[in-house]
């Protein structure tokens, strides 16, 4: 094996390592790791809040035809009416 080879995997193997230590530090910076923490806890959350009959069913089950979710507090109100009932805000 000639110098060129054993010299271009000692930098590939140490741009690796820059890598893997680059990568580490810009997880803790922008605390991507904590986020998705939150994340996964987040998704678990809604899953168990799902499975137990939680807010997604029990708001399908208050509307009706005359009926609309809010976009702003996303709690169900009248269609007729132009604001929210709830949170004041104009639906359209
Ligand atoms: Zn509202």
């Amino acid at each position: 094996m000639d110098v060129v080879a054993v010299v271009l995997i000692v930098v590939l193997f140490l741009l690796a390592i820059v890598f893997l230590i680059a990568r580490e530090y810009f997880c803790w910076y922008w605390k991507i790791n904590e986020m998705l923490g939150h994340l996964e806890g987040i998704h678990t959350a809604l899953y168990n809040l799902e499975r137990t009959n939680g807010a997604p069913e029990s708001m399908e089950r208050r509307l009706d035809a005359n009926t609309e979710v809010c976009p702003f507090c996303m709690e169900p109100s009248l269609k007729e009416r132009r604001v929210c009932d709830v949170c004041g805000k104009t639906k359209r």
